[in-house]
């Protein structure tokens, strides 16, 4: 940092900004999904002292002390640094990585590198990086050769013996694999000038952090914690794993029960499933995948079930019991099902908002213990700001990185900015794999009334050698008094590849007509998405009686 710097005013110039002076009169309420209830004003005099003027040209670390806006609002004071983020998983990463390239004195701490997390374990990186989307493709990447192995006999493939798999090996590659990335995550915060620490971050008041005993003080406090894995508390828990250990076990199940219905339980069922272990999946509700749409939550159930996956439906494990042979046996409602190596509870995420500190600075928890956020990812506590899972958004990493990189820009970059989280695609890799961008069905007939249904069943072309029974599900769901693509679905081979290509498009707001007169790409999956030309059908809501009327394409 340029020792001028430190005397310089950082307010005169932003409230220049004719945008920042309509944002500082805007009393915004803070509404976001599942916390509508809460609403809040910002304190703009704190918010707006943080925007800061174009970065300076050098910096310096823990050492920097800044001088602050003397606008009247409040008397200069002198911190440590301009912000201290709590984690250096995906969101905490991108915030202060940005922000140190904006020119802000940046610290970051996290905890020791672990596989398992806990409350004394983590690593830089994050659940992204070392317990959730790269290990864990890795192991998709990894089962899927099972499938391979199978539909190459039909392409002519022969051997003497069926290919064995070893797990060690796997785990182990995987194990270096993710040294290899915290490191470079951490060469990423040294490069860009951020100050790395390693320890527990708790919170003492709005501008000071306790790292192990050690007190930090910062103008803005970013918590991105995350959240760990949970498992129920019914006898015999004690036997189960979360996905943490599912990723890191000594030897691969023989048999395994996955309880959930979500997206996690899923590509773990399809993972051990490749790899030749028994797979159960129990679920509380009639169907897997809560949320998504309907026919797609139809479609990949039975694909998985052809594969030997066995679902449980509306069935609530009640207790693990170990036998003397070291085997587990499930208790549900409907029964007992025995014969486990291991049971995995996939039932859900907890934020990491424990012994932060929270409570105590007056920071807002919604009830499930996630931290409320206004649109800028500010807190109840003016000075201290949150971003990605620990804010119960949407839990994923490039909306983290999203919500990362927009408070970066709105504290040190002069451009006040919120994550916009309309149209996030997404995916999830089950073998088949789902993607999906916009609404399902359900919502857009919520939402619009009218709305025209295109879809697409088919037996893929590997599959016709293969003579395995795989199929692909495509959907397209058109606003019908726009022509506006509103819902983009897939289930099949490639389908996450696909629909990030896609999502542009739907993001865009593009019309049915501009994928119609798109030219496919032959012979592909993908080119069906552009090929569909009459709807399925066409549902129209009868305003006068709030009713659906469904009505089959051919007669419309
Ligand atoms: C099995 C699994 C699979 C997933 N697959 C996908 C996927 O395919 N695609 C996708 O987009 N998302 C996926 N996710 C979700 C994704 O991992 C998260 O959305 C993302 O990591 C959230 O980033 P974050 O920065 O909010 O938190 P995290 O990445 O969890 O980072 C939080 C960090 O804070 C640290 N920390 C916690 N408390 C403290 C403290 N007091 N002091 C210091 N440090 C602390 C933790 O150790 C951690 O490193 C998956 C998650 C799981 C569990």
């Amino acid at each position: 940092m340029a020792v001028t710097s430190f005397s310089t005013p950082r307010l005169s110039s932003s409230l220049s900004s004719p945008a920042l002076q309509t944002l500082r009169n805007y009393r915004f309420p803070v509404r976001f999904l599942s916390f509508s209830h809460y609403t809040k004003t910002l304190v703009s005099g704190n918010f707006f002292d943080s925007l800061t003027s174009p970065p300076p040209l050098t910096r310096h670390f823990n050492t920097a002390i800044r001088a602050d806006s003397t606008n009247g609002a409040e008397p200069p004071r002198k911190y440590d640094f301009d912000l201290f983020t709590i984690g250096a998983g995906s969101g905490g990463v991108r915030a202060s990585r940005y922000a140190a390239n904006f020119g802000a004195t940046t610290a970051v701490c996290e905890l020791p590198f672990a596989t398992i997390s806990s409350e004394s374990t983590g690593g830089v990186g994050g659940t992204c990086v070392l317990r959730g989307c790269v290990p864990k493709k890795l192991l998709v990447y990894a089962s899927k050769f099972s499938h391979e192995f199978e539909d190459s006999h039909g392409f002519g493939w022969n051997y003497e013996a069926e290919p064995e798999h070893d797990w060690s090996i796997l785990i182990a590659n995987k194990n270096a694999e993710l040294q290899r990335l915290t490191g470079i995550y951490k060469n990423i915060l040294n490069n860009a000038g951020v100050k790395l620490m390693e320890g527990r971050g708790k919170i003492v008041d709005p501008h000071t952090v306790d790292v192990n005993g050690k007190l930090y003080t910062a103008k803005n406090i970013l918590i991105s914690v995350g959240g760990r894995p949970f498992i129920p508390d019914i006898p015999g828990s004690e036997y189960a794993i979360d996905s943490d250990a599912a990723l890191d076990l000594p030897s691969k199940p023989t048999k395994i029960a996955i309880i959930g219905g979500g997206y996690i339980a899923l590509e773990f069922a399809g993972i051990f499933n490749g790899l030749k272990s028994g797979v159960h999946v129990f679920i509380r509700q009639k169907k897997v995948l809560r949320g998504f749409d309907e026919e797609v939550r139809d479609f990949v159930e039975e694909q998985m079930s052809l594969r030997g996956i066995e679902f449980h439906a509306e069935e609530t494990p009640q207790a693990i019991v170990k036998s003397s042979d070291g085997s587990l046996s499930l208790k549900t409602n409907k029964g007992t099902v025995d014969g486990f190596s291991h049971v995995m509870f996939a039932t859900g995420r907890i934020p990491n908002t424990k012994n932060l500190g929270l409570e105590a600075v007056g920071v807002k928890l919604s009830k499930n213990g996630a931290i409320e956020v206004n649109e800028y990812s500010q807190t109840s506590v003016p000075s201290i700001w949150a971003v990605g899972d620990v804010t119960d958004r949407i839990n994923l990493t490039p909306v983290a990185l999203m919500e990362g990189g927009a408070l970066a820009k709105t504290l040190f970059a002069n451009q006040p900015t919120k994550p916009d989280h309309s149209d996030v695609p997404s995916a999830v890799f089950s073998q088949p794999p789902i993607a999906q961008v916009g609404l399902t069905e359900e919502q857009a007939v919520k939402e619009y009334g009218d709305v025209d249904v295109y879809t697409s069943n088919f037996r893929p072309l590997k599959a016709t050698l293969s003579g395995l029974p795989d199929r692909v599900f495509m959907k397209l769901i058109v606003c019908a008094k726009t022509n506006k693509v509103i819902g983009l679905h897939m289930c099949g081979e490639d389908s996450p590849e696909i629909v990030q290509g896609f999502a542009v498009a739907v993001k865009a707001g593009l019309t049915k007509a501009d994928f119609d007169t798109t030219v496919g790409i032959h012979p592909t999956a993908a080119e069906e998405l552009v090929t569909m030309r009459t709807p399925t059908r066409k549902v129209r809501n009868t305003p006068m009686e709030g009713k659906t009327d469904v009505k089959a394409a051919a007669g419309v």
